[in-house]
């Protein structure tokens, strides 16, 4: 029988060849990478062991839940890896934006404002802050909004943010990654240091990560350097492709309680909400997390050497320092990211045989186009890649479950783009 390769997986000679170049560049960024993977492996299991995870804690609960001792060790496992003292890991948190909705409406009062000392946040959160009018808004409940610009070179305005902070400043949001953007990812020493900065001027603001896409990346997280509170959502980084649905928010004992208060309902907080059979998924997925995250990150490194080499400019460049897993190439022309999307689609374990088309996607003011073949609905740990059809046609890319298929998924997006040109 012959052998599956790359080859007769329907990648040239020209493109393996660069493929095998690239990646021999890449050697010592992979170990450093790896190092980090066995960083944060060790600590997952850690927080495992320290919290004595067993068998019993797989078990089912249904109705309120009350006393679900799986759902109480997977929340002190999260609380032992953030080094918390306080965690809400829930499947009733439904995703990301959720658990960042969660989190500012519980701790905001009408007369509050909110601050974000780094741009505007990611486009989910808008109708939230009520950037753009929304149901439900903070807005709408009285709660004000200020926001302070990155520098021209994607550095924190620290004068900008001292003036901004005033007598109403209750909440400051910093979101870590660039998510779609081309801003910088915030390093976690770099939101250190604007939280000091923060609670020199204003002791009693309370500080909140919006850590999306950027958990394991680095040795550290926000909260180990003074976030409040750390928000995420599970069918990213955290949940390992496995969890099937989730958020967390992890932090202190007062922030976490108003968001149980919050999320459930006065008077029943974190005592309610049964976890149906999800928990066993969502301890599996935290220990395999490290391990997708660095499979990830050797993907997104790999496409950024890939296209750099094939003259295209890439967000971020190949040798920078990464805090989080998205890469982003300008592909140029609409019909440069629409071969992108389809190879990244026909590598997919699912759905390969289906051709991505852009369409007009509420909430965006262009047509977009998006590839995910995906086990876990719409999960951006696993391989997938999406763009405006605007200029200058760039497409974010992220995920990866294991090294392999992000490799084979990136080599057969490359052959996609160069048999369209
Ligand atoms: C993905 C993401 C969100 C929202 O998460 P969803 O699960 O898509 O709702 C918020 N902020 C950032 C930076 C993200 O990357």
């Amino acid at each position: 029988m012959a052998l599956i390769d790359l080859k007769t997986m329907g990648i040239s000679d020209k493109l393996i060849d660069l493929s095998e170049k690239v990646e021999d560049s890449l050697a010592l960024r992979f170990k450093e990478i790896d190092k980090k993977e066995e960083v944060n492996q060790l600590k997952v299991l850690k927080a495992m062991q320290d919290n004595r995870l067993s068998e019993g804690h797989f078990a089912h609960t249904t109705g309120y839940g009350y006393n679900d001792i799986g759902r109480e060790c997977l929340e002190d496992i999260y609380k032992s890896l953030f080094n918390t003292e306080a965690a809400l890991v829930r499947p009733q948190i439904t995703c990301g934006t959720h658990a960042l909705n969660v989190a500012l409406a519980a701790n905001l009062r009408p007369g509050d404002e909110l601050l974000s000392p780094v741009g505007k946040p990611y486009d989910t959160m808008d109708e939230i802050i009520g950037i753009r009018e929304s149901r439900g808004s903070l807005k709408e409940y009285g709660v004000s909004y200020r926001q302070v610009d990155l520098l021209p070179d994607g550095s924190i305005d620290y004068d900008g943010v001292k003036e901004a902070i005033n007598e109403k400043t209750k909440v400051v949001t910093i979101q870590r990654s660039r998510g779609y953007s081309k801003r910088p990812t915030l390093s976690v020493e770099e939101i250190g240091k604007l939280i000091s900065f923060v609670k020199e001027i204003k002791p009693d603001a309370i500080c909140m990560v919006d850590n999306c896409y950027g958990e394991l990346v680095d040795d550290y997280e926000p909260s180990d350097v003074g976030a409040d509170m750390t928000v995420g959502s599970l069918i990213k980084n955290l949940g390992g492709g496995l969890a099937p649905i989730g958020g967390y928010i992890v932090g202190t004992n007062e922030c976490i309680e108003q968001c149980a208060y919050r999320l459930t309902s006065p008077g029943l907080g974190k005592e309610v909400g049964a976890t149906l059979g999800v928990t066993h998924t969502l301890f599996q997925g935290l220990f395999n997390a490290p391990s997708v995250v660095s499979s990830a990150l050797k993907g997104a490194i790999f496409a950024a050497g890939l296209y750099q080499e094939l003259g295209y400019e890439v967000f971020p460049r190949v040798d920078e320092v990464r805090h989080d897993i998205i890469q982003a190439v300008d592909m140029k022309t609409p019909e440069g990211l629409c071969a992108f999307c389809k190879g990244i689609q026909a590598a997919a374990p699912v759905d390969s045989y289906v051709v991505p088309e852009p369409w007009a996607m509420p909430g965006y003011d262009s047509d977009v186009i998006m590839a995910a073949g995906t086990f876990i609905s719409g999960a951006s740990i696993e391989l997938s890649a999406d763009g405006p059809l605007k200029e200058p046609y760039t497409v974010f890319f992220q995920g990866g479950l294991n090294y392999g298929h992000a490799k084979y998924g990136i080599l057969k997006s490359a052959q996609f783009v160069l048999d369209s040109i």
